[in-house]
C-alpha cells in the first residue's frame, strides 16, 4: 500500500482510524506503564541470591526478594573478657565472665587463673640477710638464695663451751678447769687458764732438829738452820773426866758432839760395861741433849 492510499484510507475510514489509533495509543500507554511498573517492582528479575545470615534469609541482591529462613546464631561461649559471640554474624549477648584474679606474689604479677592474663608486676622478694644457719631468705615466700654463712666458732674454754662469735650459739660443753692441787705456796690453779680457787695450803713445818732445819713435810722447803748442840759442861760428871777434856775448839765439834760420838763407838762395840755412876752420868747427859740428838749422831 502506497502512502497516498493510506491517506485515502484514513479519509474514507475516519471512524475506524480513530478506533485503531485509540487502540494503538492504549496499547502503547498501557504497555509503557506496565513496563515501568514491571521495572519498578522488578517483576522479571534474574535473581542473584545472597546467602542467608543470622539476620536474614537468602536475599536477592538485585530485587531484595527473600526466601527460606534466617540462620540460627552459633554462640561461642563467653570468656574472661568477651561476651558470647555469634560465630556467624559477630553478634554478642550477655556479659564477659570477668577475670578470676590470683594475687601477685614475689615472682608473679596478679594473674587470671582462667586465661593467665597478668596485670601489674611481681612484688619482688623481701630478702633477709643470710645468717650462720640460714641462707638469704625471702620473708614472704621463704625462697632462699646462696648458702648460710656458717658459724664462726671459738673453741671451748674452761668455762665456756664452743661458741659462735657471730650468733652466740654454743655447742657441747665447757671443758671444765684442769685443776692442779693447791700447794704450800699456790692455791688450786687451772693448768689451762690459770684461774685459782681457794688459798695456798701454807707450809706444814716440822721443827728443826739437830740434823735438819725447820722443814716443810710437804714441799721440803726449809727455814733457818738445824739446831745447834748446846755445849754442855761435863765438869760435874764423875763418869769419865776424860770427856771433860774434849777441846771444843780444835776439832770444830762441841763437847756434846764428841761425847755422843764416843758413846756411839761404845754402843757399836758393845762396850756397855759401865758402872752405876757411868749409867747415871749417861742418863743425865741423855736427859740434857735428848735422844733424838744422840740418835741423830749415830747415823
Ligand atoms: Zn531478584
Ligand atoms: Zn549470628
Ligand atoms: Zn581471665
Ligand atoms: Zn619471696
Ligand atoms: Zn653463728
Ligand atoms: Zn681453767
Ligand atoms: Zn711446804
Amino acid at each position: 500500500m502506497k502512502i497516498g492510499n493510506i491517506a485515502n484510507y484514513l479519509k474514507t475510514n475516519k471512524k475506524k482510524t480513530i478506533i485503531i489509533a485509540s487502540v494503538i495509543a492504549f496499547v502503547l500507554i498501557g504497555g509503557t506503564s506496565f513496563g515501568v511498573v514491571a521495572v519498578k517492582y522488578k517483576l522479571f528479575c534474574q535473581h542473584e541470591w545472597l546467602a542467608a545470615t543470622c539476620h536474614s534469609p537468602e536475599k536477592c541482591s538485585k530485587c531484595d526478594r527473600e526466601r527460606g529462613e534466617k540462620l540460627e546464631h552459633q554462640w561461642k561461649p563467653a570468656d574472661c573478657e568477651n561476651p558470647e559471640i555469634c560465630k556467624l554474624c559477630g553478634d554478642t549477648r550477655n556479659k564477659p565472665l570477668g577475670h578470676k584474679w590470683t594475687n601477685a606474689t614475689c615472682e608473679k604479677p596478679k594473674t587470671c587463673s582462667v586465661c593467665s592474663k597478668t596485670e601489674g608486676k611481681a612484688l619482688g622478694h623481701k630478702w633477709e640477710d643470710a645468717t650462720c644457719e640460714k641462707p638469704k631468705t625471702c620473708k614472704v615466700c621463704g625462697k632462699t638464695e646462696g648458702k648460710a654463712n656458717g658459724h664462726d666458732w671459738k673453741e671451748a674454754t674452761c668455762e665456756k663451751p664452743k661458741t659462735c662469735n657471730t650468733c652466740g650459739k654454743t655447742e657441747g660443753k665447757a671443758k671444765g678447769h684442769d685443776w692442779e692441787d693447791a700447794t704450800c705456796t699456790e692455791p688450786q690453779t687451772c693448768k689451762r687458764c690459770g684461774k685459782t680457787e681457794g688459798e695456798a695450803l701454807g707450809h706444814d713445818w716440822i721443827d728443826a732438829t739437830y740434823d735438819a732445819p725447820k722443814t716443810c713435810s710437804r714441799c721440803g722447803e726449809t727455814d733457818g738452820d738445824p739446831l745447834v748442840y748446846e755445849d754442855y759442861s761435863y765438869d760435874d760428871y764423875s763418869y769419865d773426866s776424860g770427856y771433860n777434856n774434849y777441846d771444843s775448839g780444835s776439832s770444830g765439834k762441841s763437847k756434846t758432839e764428841q761425847y755422843a760420838e764416843e758413846f756411839a763407838d761404845k754402843f757399836a762395840s758393845g762396850a756397855w760395861l759401865w758402872d752405876d755412876d757411868a749409867n747415871k752420868d749417861l742418863g743425865e747427859t741423855l736427859g740434857k741433849i735428848g735422844w733424838s740428838a744422840l740418835l741423830g749422831s749415830l747415823k
